[in-house]
């Protein structure tokens, strides 16, 4: 095997189709968000793509909080949970989640990913004939921790509550079942059923297991997410969350019974086998969901950030996607046009978006997904848009989604 033959070749075919990944060299500033550095142009750039949905990962009450428990307890854990790597600040931040979304207990992990990996690898593996029921697009983290559970899967259409009771009822009441799915999904910006997909579940005997990955921090009285909203948190058997997007960190959890939280604990090789995320993250977690708590304002300045986008996109004639949510999706169609779009928009007028395509989306629906948060001014905005019609000027891309 010509092993350095065979990743240039691959190399070369991604390159072909225009999906070849180029990251963006990045330096973020403290309190300038979302303004930064790009150090490939040494130009100052307003990002336009951030996961830092409300800003979090920048602000003062969660920087002193990781500054102060770097001083008093150091850089890492020192060790797996298991071994000597539990320290308070983990007890404390799985408290503070546990109680965000109103369940007995929740359980930390290294990231939102690992969190869908093993929870999921272990619950479908675990329970004798498990069935997983899982929403058509739901993200790789669950599809790959489904996948190692190795248990029966059925895929439901997307949102569809008719589907997914089509296919309950086709199984054997006795097993056990789970149905898996995601409140905001994050490349088209639709929400979940939740109460609806919960009631069928529950019909038929099966466990819900609800990704909020997207909608942490940003729906809801105290920023718990879409089932907070709708009212429905009760009908949610497992929440799984990160620590990563709203709230601005690294981190993800599991949040439900204290049985099933303790039985992920105690089977999880993903859980188990790696070690605890250092004190200071767990610090500034729990002062970022403290903060965010209570933080109706940002929540609200952001979902009219949003709609003011929408609204602008709309007028000026581009084909900004249908979305329920914070995400505000521009439609390209093309991995070429998304690629030469977002080269343009950082060339021209200083603007990051990068572009969306397969496998992360279908082909045919590539796409720029705006991120607009509470720290985006009215000025950020005009200029995107002026910008956006100056590159949809430029390449023969279609105006209509
Ligand atoms: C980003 C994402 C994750 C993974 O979370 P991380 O904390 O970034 O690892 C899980 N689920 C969905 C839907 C995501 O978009």
């Amino acid at each position: 095997m010509d092993y350095e033959g065979f990743f240039k070749t691959r190399l070369g075919a991604l390159r072909a189709e225009g999906r070849y990944r180029v990251f963006a060299d990045l330096e973020r500033k403290a309190g300038s968000f979302p303004q930064a550095l790009d150090h490939q142009s040494g130009k100052d750039i307003t990002v336009w793509c951030s996961n830092d949905y409300i800003g979090m990962g920048q602000h003062p009450a969660v920087r002193a909080a990781m500054h102060e428990a770097i001083d008093r307890a150091g850089a890492g854990a020192g060790g797996t949970r298991n071994i000597s790597g539990t320290t308070h600040y983990h007890v404390q931040l799985e408290q503070e989640l546990a109680s965000l979304h109103e369940k007995p207990a929740a359980l930390v992990f290294t990231s939102g990913y690992v969190a869908n990996e093993a929870a999921l690898a272990t619950l479908a593996s675990q329970m004798p004939g498990c069935i997983v029921y899982s929403d058509a697009l739901n993200h790789a983290s669950m599809i790959e921790g489904i996948r190692h559970g190795r248990a029966e899967k059925h895929i439901f259409k997307h949102n569809d509550t008719a589907d997914l009771a089509r296919l309950l009822a086709q199984a054997d009441p006795a097993r056990p079942k789970l149905v898996v799915f995601e409140s905001v999904y994050s490349m088209d910006g639709d929400i979940a059923p939740i109460g609806e997909l919960c009631d069928i579940a529950h019909r038929y005997g099966a466990m819900t297991y609800l990704d909020e990955v997207h909608a942490v921090g940003l729906y809801g009285a105290k920023g718990a997410g879409v089932a907070e909203r709708d009212g429905v948190v009760d009908k949610v058997d497992i929440i799984q969350g990160t620590l990563a997007k709203g709230f601005g960190l690294i981190g993800g959890y599991v949040a439900g019974s204290t049985g099933m939280v303790d039985f992920i604990r105690s089977h999880a090789p993903g859980f188990i086998f790696t070690s605890s995320l250092p004190p200071a993250i767990c610090a500034g977690a729990v002062a970022s969901i403290r903060y965010v708590k209570s933080a109706r304002d940002l929540r609200e300045r952001h979902q009219e950030r949003a709609a003011l986008l929408k609204r602008r996109l709309r007028e000026a004639n581009l084909p900004v996607m249908p979305s329920a949510s914070h995400i505000v999706p521009v439609f390209v169609g093309n991995a070429q046009l998304c690629k030469e779009a977002s080269d343009a928009l950082m060339e021209r007028h200083s603007i990051y978006v990068q572009p969306i395509n397969y496998p992360t989306v279908p082909h045919g629906g590539e796409r720029l997904r705006l991120t607009p948060t509470p720290q985006h001014s009215d000025a950020d905005i005009e200029k995107l848009v002026a910008a956006l019609t100056d590159v949809w000027a430029r390449l023969p891309i279609r105006r209509v989604a």
